[in-house]
């Protein structure tokens, strides 16, 4: 439901996942392009500083809440059409990401089902390009609605000119607040069979009898249904009654790492007397690490417990909160940083976005180690 004028005092823990942060002074949910703009003009005519907010599973609030308005967008509209053989998809901003993917699953269609069970909303599935299980938006996003916060102008913008990279688009670059994404428009295939890219969740479909004798429509389901077991294996999907999954997903990125940077990591691996290999693959022109490996082998098991937060007990890099704060939450992640950093030479960043009143989130640490003082110990 969309408000008529800024509401005070919104509590903002329960509009996370993590369930942290305090309360809103400002708070206003939008429903339309026009809220919006009513929205940012106030803002602009009060002075205040301004937070988007989607479903708040990739936010973190700090413990004194927000001392400005925050905009919750809640744009609706799902529209499916035909066109030339493909399918169009028009989604409003504030519909749930997964209602999105389970229309089109429901309809036989194929490019998203591997991005099943991610939380959130459509309007910031663009922001960091989501993806899982090798399947990413940039590869079924015709473009975005925007509005530009500056202008109050709306904008389309091609998938072509997001900027689109591993978790990454100009949205979270050098676009970083200037837009508030009013929906999307997707274009995805009928009548073709999945694509698996990802062993994982090849062997999670072989196990339910594969797809090969399956129609199009039925094996999109079946890998659909595969995606959610195996994201519920792992807690990555929010559920009330599941603490595990009292996050915000994943906190690292995988580092991508240089030949040099992994010639490194494999030195100290070897002189700290490692014996398995280290999982990587090729990506980005450099090798991807799993973050998550590295922040067990760093010292943080799965269940790891500091201060009230802690480490899911199914996924190392899912930082959780029993019941405690953002302060301690952040503690927690700049203590792995530090030691996955002192110990192979690699910076971790940080994947959720910190809602600061300054605004200036960077995704880099806010205690420990220094960006200002780069060592050998902590370049990537
Ligand atoms: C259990 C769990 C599992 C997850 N698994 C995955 C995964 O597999 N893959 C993946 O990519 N992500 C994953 N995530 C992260 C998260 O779900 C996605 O990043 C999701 O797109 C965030 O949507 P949201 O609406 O909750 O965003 P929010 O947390 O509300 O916002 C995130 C950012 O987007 C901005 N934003 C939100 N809406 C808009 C808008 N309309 N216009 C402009 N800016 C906006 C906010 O200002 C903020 O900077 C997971 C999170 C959880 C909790």
């Amino acid at each position: 439901m969309s408000d008529a004028t800024p509401r005070t005092g919104v509590p903002l823990a329960p509009r996370t996942t993590l369930r942290l942060g305090g309360k809103a002074r400002y708070f206003w949910s939008v429903s339309s392009a026009d809220e919006a703009v009513e929205a940012l003009r106030w803002a602009r005519a009060n002075r205040q500083r301004v937070q988007v907010l989607g479903g708040g599973s990739n936010t973190i609030f700090p413990d004194e809440g927000f001392p400005g308005l925050v905009v919750h967008v809640a744009v609706p509209g799902l529209r499916f059409r035909d066109a030339g053989g493909k399918v169009v998809v028009d989604a409003g901003a504030g519909e749930s990401w997964d209602d999105l993917v389970r229309g089109s699953v429901d309809r036989g269609l194929t490019g998203i089902e591997c991005l099943s069970g991610i939380p959130g909303t459509v309007g910031a599935a663009p922001i960091q390009n989501v993806g899982a299980y090798g399947q990413e938006l940039s590869e079924t996003l015709v473009h975005v609605e925007c509005l530009d916060r500056e202008t109050l102008e709306r904008e389309r913008i091609p998938a072509a000119e997001c900027g689109f990279g591993y978790r990454w688009s100009r949205f979270k670059g050098e676009d970083r607040g200037r837009f508030l994404i009013l929906g999307i428009r997707l274009r995805l295939e009928s009548g073709s069979r999945p694509d698996l890219r990802y062993d994982q969740l090849e062997g999670e479909v072989e196990r339910r009898g594969g797809i090969g004798d399956l129609s199009p429509a039925e094996a999109v389901r079946r890998v659909r249904e595969a995606v959610l077991d195996l994201r519920e294996s792992k807690s990555m999907v929010v559920r009330e009654e599941d603490p595990d999954s009292r996050s915000a997903g994943s906190f690292f990125l995988n580092p991508v790492l240089s030949e040099e940077e992994y010639r490194e990591l494999e030195r100290r691996w070897d002189s700290a007397g490692g014996r398995e290999a280290i999982p990587s693959y090729p990506a980005d022109g450099g090798r991807k690490v799993p973050a998550a490996w590295l922040v067990e082998k760093a010292g943080f098991e799965k269940g790891h417990r500091h201060g009230g937060v802690g480490l899911s007990t199914k996924h190392a890099l899912a930082l959780v909160n029993r019941d405690g704060s953002t302060r301690a939450l952040l503690e927690l992640a700049d203590d792995i940083r530090e030691a996955v950093a002192g110990r192979f030479g690699v910076r971790l960043e940080r994947e959720p976005v910190l809602a600061e009143p300054d605004g200036a989130d960077d995704g880099r640490p806010r205690h420990g180690v220094s960006d200002s003082e780069p060592s050998e110990e902590t370049q990537t």
